[in-house]
């Protein structure tokens, strides 16, 4: 079996990682990206499945979890379930790549007790909360209760950074993400 390095990024919804990962994926031909399975709404106009995520019902998703295919799972809202397929990582690692995650804080550390050393756990942190808030609005993809529950969510999950090999302060997009591509270099080149 073929192993590669694993890349968790995980952050408060809205601190921008996913436009960081994408930028990475797009920059390093070296990596891929788990697409995770989630049974919310497919956000229309961007998002396509099996790209952005396999969307599927909260039946299919439930026989997954008892097909054992997770290697870990959650309810990150209320309703609304993702979770990283074990084939995923094969598949990557398979192609001789490594694989690069978008998930919450919680899945992050699950994530990151599963690879162990092999994993570089990355906190993605907005300067402030007022930032978060503002970039989810102006996202202007969530309805009013979405936007709550992910602005309560992320005032938590802002208290985990320390749990995380590494932070990438998010401030100006350029910069972000040359810092990200240093830490994927550097971490490439460790034995
Ligand atoms: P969104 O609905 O904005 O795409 O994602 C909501 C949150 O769920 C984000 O923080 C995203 O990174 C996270 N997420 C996506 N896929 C997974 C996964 O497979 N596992 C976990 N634990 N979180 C995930």
């Amino acid at each position: 079996m073929r192993e590669g390095k694993a890349f968790i990024f995980a952050a408060p919804s809205g601190s921008g990682k996913t436009t960081i990962v994408k930028h990475l994926l797009e920059q390093n031909p070296k990596l891929g990206f788990s697409i995770s399975a989630s049974t919310r709404d497919r956000r229309g106009r961007t998002e396509e499945n099996g790209k952005d995520y396999y969307f599927l019902s909260k039946e299919e998703f439930k026989q997954k979890i008892d097909e054992d295919d997770f290697i870990e799972w959650e309810e990150v809202y209320e309703g609304n379930f993702y979770g990283t397929l074990k084939s995923e990582i094969q598949k990557i690692w398979d192609s001789g790549k490594h694989v690069v995650f978008d998930v919450d804080v919680k899945g992050a550390l699950h994530l990151k007790q599963y690879f162990g050393d092999k994993a570089l756990a990355v906190f993605v942190k907005v300067p402030s909360i007022e930032i978060l808030k503002k970039r989810l609005m102006d996202r202007d993809t969530e309805s009013p209760e979405s936007l709550s529950r992910r602005i309560y969510k992320a005032e938590f999950e802002m208290s985990f950074e320390d749990k995380f090999d590494v932070t990438l302060l998010n401030e100006h997009l350029p910069e972000s993400f040359a810092k990200a591509e240093k830490l994927v270099e550097d971490f490439v080149e460790k034995a």
